[in-house]
This record gives structure tokens, sequence and C-alpha cells, in this order.
């Protein structure tokens, strides 16, 4: 962290709890299901996972949680991300899809977000399995809401057409930062257009589909770059944005060059409804899957 730049009160995090969390982490140590909330310690998990209501309450929304498919080693290095990272990593589980499905399904979560690490190793990126994945959770538990939060399968619009059309609800893909500090803090495969035009093909090639995109703010943006980011995503129809803070995981990541106050991300979401998002997570602790069941698709889907 650039030393000059202290970590504020805002970003403390309060320990879960609740009646639907302590249902969900109980029965999830029975199931062999690595969730993003768990293994991240991610702040949010007693919101999440209580369906709202915040850390330390039961929500009336429906519980969300996130599950990484395709193992924990990814084919990009991003400068904000500490996933580990390798050339050629381990062929995907082909039993993982299955496996999941049915873990899900048991498990009691209403709203499942489903990524990945990037595998530009596999000739579809991963695609498939993704849609094998999100096909055997409806066949099970058809209620089940999925989201699929996703790489850019290197610009491969085929590969974005075959999981959009595989029956899931919502289609995610972030755009990570603004236009000018892309280079910097994403991997070089990666890139601005190539994004867009991911989440733009995914909004044409299915009738009604539900897009969503993240910012992280903290990185040197300006207040112009972020206007700019969101025309760009409601130019090509983006439903959903959500806006976090970016935090360094380790020493050797890209340093945080500003804590944005819990008002300015007040602001952005109100800014973000103005110019026609759907819905608009923002807030320090916000990250692509917050309350994603509860907050967005009562509103969007039901
Ligand atoms: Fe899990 Fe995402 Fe919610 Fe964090 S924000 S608890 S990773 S669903
Ligand atoms: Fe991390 Fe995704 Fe970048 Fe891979 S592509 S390094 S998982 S942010």
């Amino acid at each position: 962290r650039d030393p000059s730049v202290k970590k504020p009160e805002w970003l403390r995090q309060r320990a879960p709890q609740g009646e639907k969390f302590a249902k969900l982490h109980e029965s999830l140590s029975k199931l062999k299901l690595n969730t993003v909330c768990v293994e991240a310690q991610c702040p949010n998990i007693g919101e999440c996972w209580n369906g709202g209501g915040g850390a330390g309450g039961e929500g009336d929304g429906i519980a969300t949680a996130t599950i990484m498919l395709l193992g924990d080693t990814c084919t990009r290095g991003c400068r904000f991300c500490a996933v580990k990272t390798s050339r050629s990593p381990p062929p995907p589980d082909a039993m993982e899809p299955e496996n999941t499905a049915r873990a899900i399904a048991s498990w009691g979560v209403e709203y499942i977000v489903l990524t990945s690490v990037d595998r530009d190793d596999l000739p579809d990126g991963g695609s498939g399995h993704f849609t094998k994945t999100v096909k055997a959770i409806k066949n099970l538990k058809p209620e089940i809401l999925v989201e699929c939060l996703t790489s850019d399968f290197r610009g491969d619009l085929e590969a974005v057409s075959t999981l959009v059309n595989s029956g899931l609800d919502v289609f995610a893909h972030n755009i990570e930062t603004v236009r000018r500090l892309q280079r910097i803090v994403r991997d070089p495969r990666a890139g601005y257009e190539q994004s867009l035009s991911v989440l733009k093909h995914a909004k044409l090639c299915k009738e009604g589909m539900i897009t969503k995109s993240s910012i992280m703010l903290g990185l040197g943006e300006s207040d112009e770059e972020v206007q700019e980011a969101m025309a760009d995503l409601r130019a090509i129809g983006v439903d959903i944005l959500t806006l976090g803070q970016y935090l360094q995981p380790t020493p050797l990541h890209l340093t945080v060059k500003e804590y944005v106050t819990p008002e300015k991300f007040a602001f952005w979401k109100d800014y973000g409804e103005s110019v026609g998002f759907r819905y608009v997570a923002s807030g320090p602790l916000v990250r692509s899957s917050y309350r994603a069941g509860e907050l967005f698709v009562q509103k969007l889907v039901r």
C-alpha cells in the first residue's frame, strides 16, 4: 500500500451471523464445494448468505453464494489479483459440472454465481464447462437462479453465445477499471474493447439477457473516466453495475491510490441509476456478486 494512504475505518469487517448463514455454513461442511465466499474470506458473506439484512441479521431476500469452476490456477496475471498463475494449469475435472450441480442443489442456496480463473489454454476458454454446469444445475433444480461471471474468452464470441444460451439467468463480465488504466491493471491479453464486445454480444445473442459488469475504484481513475466507463457500458445495454474499493491483496500488487468514501460510493450509485443502469450496487466492500440474488434478481427477473 502507498504509505501515505491509510486504510479507513469503514473497511473494518464484521463477523457474519444470522440463521440462514448458520444453516448454509453447517450444510457446506458436508459437501465438497469450494465457495469463493469462504476461500477468499469475503467480507460480505453474512449479507449474501443471509439474503440481505446486514452481517448480523436475517434478510428476507434470497441467499447468494459464489463457486469457482475450472481449478484455482489462472493462465493470466492481472496486477490486482492474488490467484496463482501458470501457462498450463491441470486439465478441468470432467466430473465437476455434475458434482457441483448436485452439491449446489442439495445445499439450499437460491442464487448461485459461477465464476472461474481465465483458461486461455482451453480451446473454448472453458465456455463448454460452464455451459455443462449451468445445464446440470437447472436440470436438478430449475428454480435456482444462475449467474455466470466469466472471462472474456479471448474475445471468442462463439464461446460467449454457447454460454449465454445455456439457460443462465445473468451474464456477467467485469471491465475491472476505466479505459486508461486497463494496461496497468489487467493482464495484457485483456482489454477494454474486448470486454465491451463480449458484453455487447451477450446482450444481443439472446433476447432479454440480463448483463452485468463491475469496476474497482481507488486505482487512480478520475470522475470523468468513471462516467465514460458507465456511458460505454450503458451504450451496449449493460443492466447492472457494481462498484467497490480496490484493496491491495499483497505488497507485490498494485498500490491503492485512494480510499473512496462511502458518500462518494453513494453518489456513484445515484449517478449510475440516473444514466440508465437498472441496478447499481456501490460501496467500499461491494464485490461483483454482492447480494446479487436479493438485490438484482427480485427486481429484474421475478
Ligand atoms: Fe460470496 Fe460474492 Fe457475496 Fe462475497 S460478494 S459473500 S464472494 S457471493
Ligand atoms: Fe485474476 Fe481473473 Fe486476472 Fe486471472 S484473469 S489473474 S483470475 S483477475
